[in-house]
């Protein structure tokens, strides 16, 4: 007999399983989903932070400077008698009379030069308004230069109107070149400027990032060749130059594999001209290690390059940890509530076979049946599609188990479910209606067939000899379905009336009448 419970409720319910076990699926996935994106706020939090901490370390090295070339200049620099000898310096037209106010700024000077060397200034400059010279004041003879503004300084001081610094690139060094202009009686007489050289910058961050090194990418290499401050790191394009701190040389080089180097560059790229600071995790030698990019701050123009802070990832290990431990108690948890939800399956579709089936004959339960013809009624409503209905009960029965014991009994109910099983057709379903009675349905079958199937069993029950029992009869009640039908209860009921005219009549036989 064919198990197929299609177009009933079981069919639903086992999608519905299906469906409990998916959206328990997707709610795991989106659970892991949230640990991650978790995660991944985190670990930004914490690259955060680490460039707040650098920025805030950077802009403390700034002020120093600012504040120590501010001081210099107002107290040394910015005086109505210096700014008045230049300006003569400037208006002479014979060089006898420039030479007296040479004499007079150096005389003027000559504190704030004795001075300098503790400052390690490498130069402070007095630039013309037109730039045609300018004046080193530090030195003794007070050097003087014809036409030495070009470039980007040149712009740089074009631009000037208040104090400003730029970070200037030579060709065999880097400097924070600080301009600040110099006005006398509301007319700009020129600018002083003040450097201070890579080794007071490296000094200071050092210092103050409290590292043992730092590097400097800088934006097109070609203006920094030379080996002052050799090693530098050249990338394959030949566009960004990585300074490295004597005491660690080829930090980057010898440290990165090729593919981090790759990807740092990739962020240099990315935002080199949005002048963002950013901050890169990385495993290097079995450490974590975090590389915080500031952009070189100055007055004017874009972004030259950044200074690269290397520090350990401490913070980023606490959250990989936390993550790793949550990740595997999700993982567990995921799995029990998987192993949970099979297992619920698995009863669910046992306790479902259990009231499809009865245990001892092996047919259908009273439930299941009535189900079946349920459906065969709706059919018969929607579509007119005839079915019938055979009820069965064995006769004498009470006198099987009055007899033999009720074990016998059992055992013909068994061999009965197993004849009528094999007496069907694989459409027609059989159940256990009460203790030894039985339906049985079949659809598309009109009352003249089902009497032949009906007969053909009542026959083949006849013929069979039951263990320990022997001998047994069975009578049987047919009825087709009509339009008086109203539901699934008045078939049965009309065959049961004829199973009863079958039982008066003798038993051992099957009624079917005219009317259901
Ligand atoms: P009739 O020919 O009029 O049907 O006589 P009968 O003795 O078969 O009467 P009835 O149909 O009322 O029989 C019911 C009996 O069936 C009562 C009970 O002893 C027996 N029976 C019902 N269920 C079971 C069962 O699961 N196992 C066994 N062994 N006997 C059962
Ligand atoms: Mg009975
Ligand atoms: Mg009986």
């Amino acid at each position: 007999m064919d198990t197929k419970a299609d177009d009933t409720g079981f069919i639903e319910k086992k999608n519905l399983r299906f469906l409990y076990f998916v959206i328990v699926i997707v709610i795991i996935l989106l659970f892991n989903l949230l640990v991650y994106f978790y995660y991944i706020k985190v670990d930004e939090q914490i690259k955060n932070e680490y460039i707040q901490i650098a920025l805030e370390q950077y802009s403390f090295v700034l002020d120093d400077f600012y504040n120590l070339y501010r001081v210099v200049i107002d107290m040394n620099i910015d005086k109505i008698e210096v700014k008045e000898l230049f300006q003569k310096i400037l208006q002479s037209k014979s060089m006898k009379e420039k030479n007296i106010y040479y004499i007079n700024l150096a005389h003027q000077l000559r504190d704030f030069r004795d001075k300098s060397k503790f400052y390690d200034f490498t130069n402070v400059m007095l630039y013309s308004k037109n730039e045609a010279f300018y004046l080193n004041l530090l030195d003794e003879n007070l050097l003087i230069s014809k036409n030495p503004v070009n470039g980007y300084f040149n712009e740089s001081l074009q631009n000037t109107d208040k104090p400003s610094f730029i970070f200037q690139i030579s060709t065999n060094s880097y400097r924070y070149k600080f301009i600040y202009p110099l006005y006398l009686k509301n007319e700009r007489v020129g600018f002083a400027t003040i450097d201070l050289p890579s080794e007071l910058i490296m000094e200071k961050f050092l210092h103050y990032f409290n590292r043992k090194s730092f590097t400097i990418i800088i934006k097109d290499f070609k203006k920094v060749r030379g080996d002052k401050f050799l090693p530098f790191y050249i990338n394959e394009n030949q566009r960004y130059v990585l300074d490295f701190h004597e005491h660690e040389p080829y930090y980057f080089n010898g440290r990165l594999d090729n593919q981090q180097i790759f990807s740092i560059e990739e962020f240099v790229y990315k935002n080199i001209e949005s002048k963002k600071a950013f901050s890169v995790k990385m495993l290097v030698e079995n450490k974590l290690e975090v590389f915080t990019f500031l952009p070189i701050v100055e007055s004017l123009k874009q972004n030259p390059g950044f200074f690269c802070i290397i520090s350990d990832g401490n913070r980023f290990r606490e959250n990989d940890r936390i993550f790793r431990i949550i990740l595997l108690v999700t993982i567990v948890l995921s799995t029990c509530l998987i192993i949970f939800v099979i297992y619920i399956n698995k009863t669910q579709k046992k306790l479902e076979q259990l009231s499809i089936y009865d245990s001892l004959t092996q047919l259908y339960s009273r439930y299941y049946i009535i189900s079946r013809i349920q459906i065969e009624n709706e059919r018969f409503l929607r579509y007119n599609k005839p079915y019938s209905v055979v009820m069965f009960d064995i006769d004498h029965f009470k006198k099987v188990n009055d007899t033999y014991g009720h074990l016998v009994g059992d055992m013909v109910l068994r061999e009965l479910g197993s004849i009528i099983r094999k007496n069907i057709r694989k459409i027609d379903s059989a159940g256990r209606y009460g203790g030894e009675e039985f339906l049985i349905v079949l659809p598309e079958t009109k009352k003249e067939q089902a009497f032949i199937v009906a007969e053909k069993l009542r026959n083949a029950v006849n013929k069979n000899s039951f263990p320990k029992a022997g001998k047994i009869t069975i009578s049987g009640g047919v009825a087709e379905v009509t339009d008086d039908t109203k539901s699934y209860e008045d078939i049965i009921r009309s065959a049961d009336k004829n199973l009863y005219i079958a039982k008066q009549s003798g038993r051992d036989k099957v009624v079917v009448l005219e009317k259901a």
